[in-house]
This record gives structure tokens, C-alpha cells and sequence, in this order.
């Protein structure tokens, strides 16, 4: 019997809860219409459950149901606010701030726009991952559009300071995005208490199905104007065209009420798993623990380890855990990981890291044998560092 190795890389996906996949499967089969047929029960049936989902996500971040827009997950809803906004608005300014540690869904999205001529402001952030509020300030420009910056970050877990800067934007009528990929369902969030004007969210973070996600776009005070990236039979009014994927929506509604009525008892519980592993690793010397030591998510451990080689490290690890290194994988190139990076870190420290996400399936018997084994493997590797030494 092969034994699979321990899953700790729950910022990357998670698995689908039971409770959401029995969730779904009606809407594959009997109720398999379509949600925009409004002539008949099974387009009913099927809008119902939309309907169901867009109340939850609404509530979830106290926003309104139309305010909504589904979408194929965080990466598509990011393009959108991002893009979108920028086609919306570039006659009032074509400046946008966003951070050094975004998701490369919102890095990417500037790139591009750079080289239709906008300009962009990528702020760093300090050696704890947060951003420095006065930086920020120093950054607005008249023709500053919208500022993105996400909630909770998906390598080291850090929670930027969301309701401070949606006060600073909103002063300057300046629209804030957030890409809350990470955060929906872990930590509490609110627009109207945050200011927020766009968030992007994703069920797969959060125990829901791959490949749907969504977009709230603020409706009323202000009212933020969009362009759509994908233009077709006007759903999601007009904001994002394509026949809604009901299983996956009726999914993403059970994922979030689970994740809701569960928050705080979970999230005590995953501190204290990682507390227990941090208390472990730090045990060895020259262990660095990345990103902010409070602000950060109850699942997210992020340590960098001196005098290891990377890439060593994580064929060591493999065996035993799932879990991410410090590199980042385009499709061409093994970078390091450019979140580490902007720590601070040099490029071989940022190798030599590992992201634990620790989730809802993992036990505490897991985080004893994921601990013992990391540094098991972390000793070894330093003994036989001499061997390697020069070269
Ligand atoms: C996973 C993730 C994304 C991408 O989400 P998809 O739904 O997979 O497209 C974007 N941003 C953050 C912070 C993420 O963690």
C-alpha cells in the first residue's frame, strides 16, 4: 500500500467538503436547467439555487445579492475589476496602486496595462509583509483610478490592513479592490466597514469546487462603473456573459456557509496547529518564521531555513508532505518566490522556504509527524552541507 504524503498546501486548493459536494450533485442532474430560462421550472429551480449562493456570498461580506457578479474563480474576477475599471475610468486618471506581494492575477493584470500606457505604482512592503500606510499616502495621485490591494496573502498569510486603506481611498474617491482569494470564509470582512468598492473571491480556497468564483462590484455610494472583459448574452447584468455554472455556484454558496458557521472555532483550532508546528521548527536555529506573526491567517506558516539548499529541502519533505517552496513555477522559469523576495530575503533564502497550509482535515497527529520529519531532513541536510560546500 503506497501511503499518499500528508496534504499541507491548503493555500494552493483544498479538497471539496463532503457536505458541499452533496450540495451540488442535484444540480448536475435533476435540476440541470439552465438559470437564465425563465419559462419554465427547471430554469427555476436552477435560478433558485443562484439566487440561494448570491444571498449567502452577500451576507458574507455584507454586501447586496445584486451586487454579485459570478465569475470562473479569483483570477478571471481580478481581470475583471482590474481591467475592467481601468476601461471604465481611464478618462478620469490612468494611475493604479497596487503591492509588491499581490497574487500574479493582479500583477499580471497591471502589467498588461502598462503597456496600453497606464502607470503603475507597485508599493513594497516592510519586513513583516504589510504595507506602510504612508507609503501609500505618498503614492495617490489625482489621477489615481483604484488601489488593489489583497486581504489576506496567499504564500505568507499576512492580512493587510484592509479598512485602513479603503478610508484612505474612499477620502480621495479613489476605488479600492481587494482580492479576498485567501480570506473569504477565514476572517471576517466587511465592505461597507472596510470600504471596500471590488473583492474578489474564489470557492477553492475554501472547501468549494474548482472554477467559480466571483466579483462584488459596489453598487451605491459610490456606484462603480465596469467594462466587461467577456461580452455575450448580457448575464450577470452585463457585467459577465456565459450560461452560469449552477453545481459549482450551488457549491460556492455550501462552501461559504460552512466556512461562516465554522470561522471562529476553526480558526482557534488551526492557530493552535500552528503554533504546535512553529513551536517544533523553531527548535533548530537559523529558522526564520515570514510575514507578520499575528496579522497573518490561522493556517499559514511560512519559514525560510539558512544553510539548506532549496530544491534538497523539498525532495527531502516530499515524501512525507504536500506543501510549497519558495519558488514560484511559470511555465518556463523556477523563480523565487517574488513575495519572499520582497522581504527582503536573497534569492537563495527564498528557496530555501516552505509554506505550510494547514487546513480543516488536518489533525494534530499529522502536524507531530510533519514536524519531525521537517527537521529530520532539515539536520540531515546541514550534516552533509560540507559536502556540497564550494560548489
Ligand atoms: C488562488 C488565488 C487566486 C487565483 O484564484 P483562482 O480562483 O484559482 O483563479 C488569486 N489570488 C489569490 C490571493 C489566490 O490565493
Amino acid at each position: 500500500m503506497s501511503i499518499r504524503p500528508i496534504y499541507l498546501d491548503c493555500h494552493a486548493t483544498t479538497p471539496v467538503d463532503e457536505r458541499v459536494v452533496a450540495a451540488m450533485l442535484p444540480y448536475f442532474t435533476e435540476h440541470f436547467g439552465n438559470p437564465a430560462s425563465i419559462s419554465h421550472v427547471y430554469g427555476w429551480e436552477a435560478e433558485a439555487a443562484v439566487k440561494q449562493t448570491r444571498e449567502i456570498l452577500a451576507a458574507a461580506i455584507n454586501a447586496t445579492p445584486e451586487e454579485i457578479v459570478f465569475t470562473s474563480g479569483a483570477t478571471e474576477a481580478n481581470n475583471l475589476a482590474i481591467k475592467g475599471v481601468a476601461e471604465a475610468y481611464f478618462k478620469k486618471g490612468q494611475h493604479i496602486i497596487t503591492v509588491a506581494t499581490e497574487h500574479s492575477a493582479v500583477l499580471d493584470p497591471c502589467n498588461y496595462l502598462k503597456t496600453l500606457g497606464f502607470d503603475i505604482t507597485i508599493l513594497p512592503v516592510q519586513k513583516d509583509g504589510l504595507i506602510d500606510l504612508t507609503q501609500l499616502e505618498k503614492a495617490f495621485r489625482p489621477e489615481t483610478i483604484v488601489v488593489s490591494v489583497m486581504a489576506a496573502n496567499n504564500e505568507i498569510g499576512v492580512l493587510q490592513p484592509l479598512a485602513e486603506i479603503g478610508e484612505m481611498c474612499r477620502d480621495r474617491q479613489i476605488l479600492f479592490h481587494t482580492d479576498a482569494a485567501q480570506a473569504i470564509g477565514k476572517i471576517p470582512l466587511d465592505v461597507q466597514e472596510m470600504k471596500i468598492d471590488l473583492m474578489s473571491l474564489t470557492a477553492h480556497k475554501v472547501y468549494g469546487p474548482k472554477g467559480i468564483g466571483a466579483l462584488y462590484v459596489r453598487r451605491r455610494n459610490p456606484r462603480v462603473q465596469l467594462a466587461p472583459q467577456q461580452h455575450g448574452g448580457g448575464h450577470e447584468r452585463g457585467m459577465r456573459s456565459g450560461t452560469l455554472y449552477t453545481p459549482q455556484i450551488a457549491g460556492f454558496g455550501k462552501a461559504v456557509e460552512i466556512a461562516l458557521a465554522e470561522q471562529a472555532t476553526e480558526t482557534q483550532r488551526l492557530t493552535e496547529l500552528r503554533q504546535r508546528l512553529w513551536e517544533q521548527l523553531s527548535q533548530l536555529e537559523g529558522v526564520h518564521l515570514n510575514g507578520h506573526p499575528q496579522a497573518r491567517l490561522a493556517g499559514n506558516l511560512n519559514i525560510s531555513i539558512e544553510g539548506v539548499d532549496g530544491a534538497a529541502l523539498l525532495l527531502g519533505l516530499q515524501p512525507v508532505m504536500a506543501v510549497s517552496s519558495g519558488s514560484a513555477c511559470s511555465s518556463a522559469t523556477t523563480a523565487p518566490s517574488h513575495v519572499l523576495t520582497a522581504l527582503g530575503h536573497s534569492q537563495k533564502l527564498a528557496y530555501a522556504s516552505i509554506r505550510f497550509g494547514i487546513g480543516r482535515f488536518n489533525t494534530q497527529e499529522e502536524i507531530d509527524i510533519v514536524a519531525k520529519h521537517a527537521i529530520a531532513t532539515i539536520q540531515s541536510l546541514r550534516n552533509s552541507a560540507f559536502v556540497t560546500l564550494g560548489s
